[in-house]
């Protein structure tokens, strides 16, 4: 078992499994983003390895995020290979949903339970504007055949940027009358490249949740307003969904903070928003050994730290989101 200094029990690791992306969210990338060489990213053996250690330090729950998943070559295998490995009970991924319409039955066949799939808009044109390169009925194909394969229960996740989709919240929402699906509106977080939008035009869940209210009625509290991993989770009277608000900046959850994040270049870190990270793959390439490397992880999570200092105007600023893995 994994335990920080403050006694929480880090069981869940969030891989990114490759920097890039085939999108360019206007709050996630700058478009024209220089990667890092593959020969630095973790390879398929060097990344199956750590998952085989974290496992083994009581890591049950997987999730699979970037950069863009759907684009790292031999993604299935990889996924084979992670729900096969003794420990891991939970395994989904994080998407842009632009490449699940051919993915999803494979993927579900080769072990992966679930996925969040990122739709900020329903209008085709914004979503244009948001994402630069995504197509909306692309994804919405996506999302409807991860449905049908039985990825489920489908989450969506919507990042509302002032002045840009702010409008849409209403509308998200209210895909949850049709849907046994979960919208989760999240709080735009600052990390380097787009750190004076990200800061400008955050929207606040209370701002979004009176949104919805004064269109819809009220929001009940679903599990009697217990945080759903970072969501806090409601429901709208009459619908078959649920609305979720992951409010990292105005409301941060990170007292019931269970996770660690693998970066694609191989290093543990500790907490999305502060810079803190443990590199783990220059160490495996110059022939550490297994008991070397688990002490390195179980090192590096008793330093996690307690939480984020946005609060305190400290912002993570040695990467861009995509990076770390969202
Ligand atoms: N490419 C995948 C996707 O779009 O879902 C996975 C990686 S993406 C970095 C993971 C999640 O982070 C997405 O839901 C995305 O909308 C969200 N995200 C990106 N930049 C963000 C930011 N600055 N603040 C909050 N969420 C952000």
């Amino acid at each position: 078992m994994a335990i920080d200094r403050f006694g929480r029990n880090i069981h869940y690791l969030r891989i990114s499994l490759t920097d890039r992306c085939n999108l360019r969210c206007v709050y996630c990338m700058p478009e024209h983003m220089i990667f890092r060489p593959i020969a630095e990213m973790m390879q398929d053996d060097e990344l199956l390895l750590l998952v085989r250690l974290f496992a083994n330090l009581g890591f049950d729950k997987i999730r699979l995020t970037g950069g863009e998943p759907t684009i790292r070559p031999h993604l299935v295998e990889i996924v084979s290979k992670i729900s096969a490995t003794p420990g891991i009970r939970s395994l989904s991924m994080t998407t842009n949903g632009m490449l699940l319409s051919k993915l999803a039955r494979p993927l579900k066949e080769a072990g992966l339970q679930r996925v969040n799939v990122s739709v900020d808009t329903l209008d085709a044109e914004r979503f244009k504007q948001l994402t630069r390169w995504g197509k909306l009925d692309k994804v919405w194909d996506g999302i409807l055949e991860a449905e049908a394969v039985g990825l489920t229960p489908i989450k969506i996740n919507s990042v509302v940027v002032r002045g840009m989709n702010d409008c849409d919240v209403v509308d998200m929402a209210r895909l949850t009358y049709d849907h046994p699906w979960q919208i989760r509106f999240i709080e735009m977080m600052p990390f380097a490249g787009a750190t004076e939008l990200q800061q400008k035009q955050v929207v606040t869940a209370k701002e979004m949740q009176q949104s919805i209210t004064s269109s819809l009625g009220p929001l009940e509290p679903v599990h009697e307003g217990v945080l759903d991993g970072e969501a806090r989770i409601y429901h709208l009277p009459g619908a078959i969904g649920e609305v979720g608000f992951i409010s990292s900046v105005s409301l941060p959850f990170c007292a019931a903070c269970s996770r660690a994040r693998l970066t694609s270049d191989g290093k543990i870190r500790l907490c999305l928003l502060r810079e803190n990270e443990l590199d783990l793959l220059t160490p495996l390439r110059h022939g550490a050994g297994l008991d070397d490397l688990r002490q390195l992880i179980v090192e590096s999570i008793w330093q996690k730290p307690w939480g984020h200092g946005l609060a305190e105007g400290e912002v993570p600023l040695n990467r861009i989101m995509s990076e770390i893995g969202g």
